[in-house]
């Protein structure tokens, strides 16, 4: 049997919220019952993207997690509200319209946080997937529609293909758990790893100058695991580092000068190794 499954591409997201914008146009002031009541004007976001900054001035990153309803394969909130929560056979996992109203322990069911408590209508909502769409023939919700950069997309097959998509894109869940999501992500480094950055120069007629041809070489108790080259302003950065994975050793290496070790302890962050100037040997 084909299901649905959402991929989100931390790479592509700029974080502009139209899948935000697309979803409150397609449930506000709409009840599309019996998938589900309307959505709140502000209050609730179905899907939302969090901004999350790595590294530290001058070498950091910006980036956006779009977070939505997992429809979670095993999901935590169907254990705990069996009778209000519908798990449909092409995946997409539904509130109970009529048992969400005013089941305020429905609303706490979720531990990822994606089941809101609509005040006005007095019942507890979630993203569907726009399922009253796409059982009409929709390729796609509207969030996923309205994404402009791709960073959302949809597969509708069987979960065998789509084990292989996971393989060959390295996708990844966004929580750790038993809860097999069915929305995961590519480029999820970008959340939940750490990268080394820095940069390097040498003294070239009494004017610092850009190393840009160093190559930074980096170890773990004597294991190499990756090097690079310094770019065109002599920076560098090293990515896909697990957090409190501990501690390195980076050798920077230019011809005609002294080689540079330092090391480096990772822990939550992404550590700045500041700017460096090569001696001549
Ligand atoms: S993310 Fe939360 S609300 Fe969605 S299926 Fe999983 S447990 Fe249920
Ligand atoms: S519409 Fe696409 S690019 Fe914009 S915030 Fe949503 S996922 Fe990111």
């Amino acid at each position: 049997m084909k299901k649905w499954h959402m991929v989100v591409d931390l790479a592509k997201c700029v974080g502009c919220y139209n899948c935000l914008l697309a979803c409150k146009d397609e449930h506000v002031g709409n009840s599309w019952l019996p998938y589900t009541d309307s959505q709140q004007h502000h209050e609730d976001k179905w899907i939302n993207s969090k901004r999350v900054e790595r590294g530290s001035v001058p070498y950091t990153e910006v980036a956006f997690v779009t977070e939505t309803c997992q429809h979670c394969d095993n999901a935590p909130c169907a254990e705990r509200c069996p009778d209000a929560v519908i798990k449909r056979p092409d995946g997409i996992v539904l509130l109970d319209a009529a048992r969400a109203k005013g089941n305020k322990n429905l609303a706490d069911a979720c531990p990822y946080g994606h089941i809101h408590w609509n005040e006005e209508l007095g019942t507890a909502q979630k993203c569907t997937m726009c399922a009253h769409l796409l059982d009409q023939g929709w390729k796609e919700p509207r969030c996923v529609q309205a994404c402009p950069l791709r960073a959302l997309s949809v597969v509708y097959c069987e979960d065998s293909e789509f084990e292989k998509i996971v393989e060959k894109q390295k996708l990844k869940p966004l929580t750790d758990g038993s809860n097999q999501p069915r929305v995961l992500y590519r480029n999820l480094y970008k959340y939940n790893k750490c990268f080394i950055a820095g940069g390097l120069s040498y003294i070239k007629d009494g004017i610092e100058t850009a190393a840009t041809e160093a190559k930074i070489k980096l170890s773990m108790n004597g294991v190499p695991l990756k090097e690079t080259y310094a770019d065109f302003l002599g920076e560098y950065k090293i990515d896909r580092l697990p957090k409190n994975s501990g501690t390195y050793t980076l050798e920077y290496i230019m011809p005609g000068y002294k080689t540079i070790v330092k090391q480096v302890e990772i822990k939550e962050e992404s550590p700045n190794m500041g700017c460096l100037t090569f001696e001549k040997e």
